[in-house]
C-alpha cells in the first residue's frame, strides 16, 4: 500500500520499558522506513515523534506525560507539520482516553495495532485528526513486518507474545492479551535468516518463554525449539523471560547442551517469602524455587543467574522481606532489577490494603540493593584471572580508548582497544580479555586475542 504523506518524512522514536517493547519498535522503524522515511537522532528534527509507552510502573506513565507535551516547545517540523503518536502499553491500556489529558497527541495505537501505525500516521498528515486503534487482538502478527534493527550483529526475537499468568500485581496481560506463540518453523527460519546476514547473539523474547508452544498443534516444548535454534549456527543464545513455575528438567537439559545457549538464566522470583508469593499468584514457593536453582546449578555450574524483585507488596512484614534478603544471599544473583511495588489499577493487588510507611519501603529498597550488590561483586570474583570471550559492543562514553562488550554470562567487560584497531573495525567482532579486574557491575582487562 503506498502512503503518499510520509515518503521523506523524519521520524523519532522514544522507547520506555522492556525489550518486547524495544522490539516492537524495531518493528515500528521497519515499517516507516519500508514507507520512505528517515529515522533521525532526536524530536526537533523529526516529522513524526511516536512514543512506545509502558505502563507496568507508574513512573513510566509519568514520563510519557511529561515527554509528550514538551513536544509542543519543539521547533517546527522539518516539514511544516508535526505528528505525535503514542503506542505500547499505555495507549493499548487508555485508547482515546488519552486525548483527554494529551491534547497534541494525533495517533495512538495500541500492543496490537502495530502493523496499522503507517496508515494511522498517513492519515493525520492527511486529514489533521485524531486517528486511534487500539484491537483486543492482533490484526496481523507483528512479528511477521519488516523490522529494523539498531546493531547488525545481535537480535531480538520474539517466540510468543502475550501472558496467561495473571501475577496479582501486574497489567501485563491485562494490555498483552493472552500468550501466543509464534510458529516454531518460522522462528528457527528467521534465526537462520539473521546468521546468513551476519548476526551472533540473539535474545528469545517472551512474558514466559517456558511455556512456549503450549498453544500450537503438537506442542512443541521450549527445550525443542532452543535445541533446533542451536543447530542454525548462531554463535550465542540469550533468552528472556523465564516463570521458575514453567521452567522443566528437560529445559535445563537443552541449556546445558546446546554449546550456544549461554551459560546466563533470568529467573524472576519476586519475592523471598511464600506467603507473599502466594498472595502474588506466582504459584511457587520460596522452596520450590530455591530447589529448582539447586537443579540448575548442578547441571550448569557457574551459570549467571539474575532475577526480578518487588520490594513492598502490599502487606509485606519485615519478616516476609527478610525471607527475600536471605534468599537473595543464598543464591547469590550475579545481577538483580529490583522495584518498589507501584499500584496498577485493575489488578487484584490494587485492592489490598496496605500502610507500610513510605519510608520503610525505601529503606527495604535500600538493604535490598546493597544484597545485590554484594553478590554481584561476589559473582564476578570468579572470572578474575581467567579469559572470557567478549562481543564487542562499542566504545566507552567516558573513555573512548576502552572498547565494550559482553561476555558469555551477560557481564559487561571493558578493555583497552588493541593497537591498529578502530571501534568502527571491532563492533561485531568477539575478542579474548584476561581478566585483571572484577568489580561489581563489569570484568576489565586486556584483549589476548585476534579479533574473530
Ligand atoms: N514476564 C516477566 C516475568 O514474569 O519474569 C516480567 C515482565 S514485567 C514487564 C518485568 C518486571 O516488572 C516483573 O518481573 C516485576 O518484577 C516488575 N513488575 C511488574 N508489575 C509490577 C508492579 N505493579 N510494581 C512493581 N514492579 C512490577
Ligand atoms: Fe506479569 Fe507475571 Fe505475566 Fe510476568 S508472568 S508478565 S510478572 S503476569
Amino acid at each position: 500500500m503506498q502512503f503518499t504523506h510520509l515518503h521523506g518524512k523524519t521520524y523519532f522514536i522514544r522507547t520506555f520499558g522492556c525489550q518486547m517493547n524495544m522490539h516492537d519498535s524495531e518493528r515500528v522503524s521497519g515499517l516507516l522506513d519500508s514507507c520512505g522515511c528517515l529515522e533521525v537522532a532526536g524530536p526537533e528534527d523529526a516529522d513524526i515523534v511516536i512514543f512506545m509507552t509502558c505502563c507496568v510502573r507508574e513512573a513510566a506513565d509519568t514520563r510519557l506525560y511529561g515527554q509528550c507535551s514538551s513536544c509542543k516547545s519543539l521547533p517546527p517540523a522539518p516539514s511544516g507539520r508535526r505528528v505525535v503518536a503514542v503506542g505500547g502499553c499505555i495507549a493499548q491500556r487508555d485508547g482515546s482516553g488519552l486525548l483527554t489529558n494529551l491534547d497534541n497527541v494525533d495517533v495512538i495505537f495500541g500492543t496490537h495495532s502495530i502493523a496499522h501505525v503507517a496508515e494511522l500516521i498517513d492519515a493525520a498528515f492527511d486529514d489533521g485528526e485524531h486517528h486511534v486503534r487500539c484491537e483486543e487482538t492482533d490484526s496481523e502478527a507483528a512479528t511477521t513486518m519488516p523490522w529494523h534493527r539498531a546493531e547488525q550483529y545481535r537480535a531480538w526475537v520474539p517466540i510468543m507474545t502475550g501472558c496467561n499468568n495473571f501475577c496479582s500485581y501486574c497489567i501485563v496481560p491485562y494490555v498483552r492479551g493472552r500468550e501466543k506463540s509464534r510458529a516454531f518453523e518460522e522462528i528457527v527460519d528467521e534465526v537462520t535468516g539473521l546468521v546468513r546476514t551476519g548476526v551472533r547473539e540473539i535474545t528469545l523474547l517472551g512474558q514466559n518463554v517456558n511455556s512456549y508452544g503450549r498453544d500450537l498443534f503438537g506442542s512443541p516444548r521450549f527445550a525443542d525449539l532452543l535445541r533446533a535454534v542451536g543447530e542454525t549456527g548462531i554463535e550465542r543464545i540469550f533468552f528472556t523471560s523465564s516463570h521458575p513455575k514453567d521452567l522443566l528438567p528437560e529445559t535445563i537439559d537443552a541449556m546445558a547442551d546446546v554449546p550456544a545457549v549461554m551459560p546466563q538464566l533470568h529467573l524472576a522470583v519476586q519475592s523471598g517469602s511464600s506467603r507473599i508469593l502466594k498472595l502474588m499468584n506466582r504459584k511457587y514457593t520460596r522452596e520450590q524455587y530455591l530447589d529448582l536453582i539447586d537443579r540448575i546449578r548442578d547441571r550448569i555450574p557457574g551459570i549467571a543467574l539474575s532475577t526480578d524483585i518487588i520490594v513492598g507488596f502490599p502487606g509485606e512484614t519485615e519478616e516476609d522481606f527478610e525471607q527475600t534478603l536471605s534468599l537473595a544471599e543464598r543464591v547469590g544473583y550475579a545481577q538483580a532489577f529490583t522495584f518498589i511495588y507501584s499500584k496498577r489499577a485493575g489488578t487484584p493487588a490494587a485492592e489490598i490494603v496496605d500502610d507500610t510507611p513510605r519510608d520503610v519501603i525505601l529503606d527495604r529498597f535500600n538493604r535490598l540493593v546493597h544484597v545485590i550488590e554484594d553478590s554481584a561483586y561476589a559473582f564476578n570474583q570468579h572470572d578474575l584471572h581467567t579469559t572470557v570471550s567478549v562481543l564487542v559492543e562499542g566504545s566507552s562514553k567516558k573513555d573512548p580508548s576502552m572498547l565494550l562488550g559482553k561476555s558469555p554470562k551477560n557481564q559487561t567487560v571493558h578493555a583497552p582497544i588493541p593497537d591498529g584497531y578502530s571501534i568502527d573495525a571491532l563492533i561485531g567482532k568477539i575478542v579474548d580479555v584476561s581478566v585483571d579486574r572484577a568489580r561489581t557491575w563489569y570484568l576489565s582487562g586486556d584483549v589476548v586475542s585476534d579479533p574473530r
